[in-house]
């Protein structure tokens, strides 16, 4: 019989040479199990996804009430679906009063394009700006906002009038004038191998975008749902932009994304052209009824409480000469080594020693580190101690 292993190199996309090839088969808290025993500590979260752990018990409850009541029934925007209009409501009350209006999708791409056609059919202006080294999706707009130009050439032409800017880089605000629809920053900078900005660049570019009337966006795609240490990583700068882009953690392990604006922005797509965005899946009910359980359990387990202590336990326990650096705010991390081969080497040996760690897409000296909020201590102790191993062995 043909391997699911090999069915997947033959049958399946491949996006690279060198896939990771570990089967799973079934995931829960803060573990995935193959199918011949092995069992992984996660610490990648699927990509900033599992933010509450696999499979919480609220969240496939909610799944579960769900599914007994319907599935699709319509488009996006037509009929009342409890489960949107409570996700939403839910959403927009734990947030500042600016924002007003939820709009949801299936992906974080998706949250980006309906960002950009909202900034620029609001503004009247064509020009977005995005930082060097950015990365927030791959569907040809969000693409076009990527700060690396092996995308750009491979893929030409993607959109035309995007400018970029050298994140965390005050020197640079000059860029955006009053020519600019919006700019379009990553919270974090995550591909870019966790790049933290400054509280003061932050608040420059906030007082640049209003100088200019350009509006802020930021994508809080990595960064949303308590994984720095705040709901929203906005708030560690004591600012607040114009529009929020949101997936990955925010559906508890389903696919959901949104873009949040004040209503005003966002009731653009109603007319003239009416239906000016619009999508079949987007903000799937089932999806938002495990989003809903999500937030909650966020808010009543006081997840965001211990990400601080948490992040400070992973920086004792990975002290280690050969680290060059660890950057990171909460349990959004990366471990900085010399070169790809050690990124390589030491993911594989944590992998052989069941704890799952990653890279990252622009950075390839940096190991990812992003375990869901729920790790227990001992879980990161013991995770720790098989990274410390990897990283004597090959660094
Ligand atoms: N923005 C950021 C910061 C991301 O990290 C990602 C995905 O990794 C995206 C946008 C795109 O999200 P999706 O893969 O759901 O389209």
């Amino acid at each position: 019989m043909i391997s699911n292993r090999e069915l997947f190199l033959q049958n399946t996309a491949q996006t690279s040479n060198s896939p990771r090839l570990i089967e799973v088969e079934k995931a829960e808290g803060s573990y995935l199990y193959g199918p011949n025993g092995q069992k992984y500590l996660d610490l990648v979260s699927g990509f900033n996804v599992s933010n509450i752990g696999h499979r919480h018990p609220k969240v496939i409850e909610a799944i579960q009430n769900q599914i007994d009541k319907y599935l699709h029934v319509t488009v996006y925007g037509e009929f009342v679906q409890a489960p949107q209009v409570q996700f939403a409501t839910k959403l927009l009350n734990t947030l500042p009063n600016s924002f007003g209006s939820v709009y949801l999708t299936n992906s974080g791409a998706e949250a980006v394009e309906g960002s950009m056609k909202i900034a620029k059919r609001y503004t009247g202006r064509r020009q977005i700006i995005a930082a060097k080294n950015a990365y927030h999706g791959s569907t040809q707009g969000a693409l076009s906002l990527i700060g690396g130009t092996a995308y750009h050439e491979a893929y030409a032409p993607l959109l035309p009038e995007i400018e970029f800017i050298e994140f965390n880089n005050i020197l640079d605000l000059e860029t955006i004038t009053t020519q600019t629809a919006a700019v379009i920053v990553e919270a974090i900078q995550g591909e870019a191998g966790v790049r933290v900005p400054t509280k003061p660049y932050m608040q420059a570019l906030r007082a640049r975008c209003n100088e200019v009337g350009a509006l802020l966006v930021f994508d809080e795609i990595q960064t949303g749902f308590g994984r720095t240490g705040k709901l929203f990583a906005f708030e560690h700068f004591d600012i607040v932009p114009d529009i929020l882009m949101l997936a990955k953690g925010i559906g508890g392990g389903l696919p959901l994304g949104a873009f949040v604006a004040p209503k005003e922005i966002m009731d653009v797509i109603k007319d003239n052209p009416m239906l000016g965005h619009i999508t079949t899946f987007g903000g799937h009910p089932v999806s938002c009824a495990a989003a809903l359980a999500s937030l909650d359990v966020i808010q009543n387990e006081n997840l965001i409480a211990g990400v601080a202590e948490k992040e400070a336990l992973f920086r004792k326990e990975l002290a280690h000469p050969k680290i060059k650096e660890i950057r990171g705010l909460g349990l959004m991390m990366c471990i900085q080594v010399d070169n790809f081969d050690q990124v390589y080497n030491v993911s594989k040996y944590c992998a052989e020693h069941s704890v799952m760690i990653d890279w990252y897409l622009h950075c390839e000296t940096a190991l990812r580190i992003a375990p869901p909020l729920t790790i227990s201590t001992q879980e990161i102790r013991e995770a720790c101690q098989v990274i410390r191993l990897a990283i004597d062995k090959f660094c």
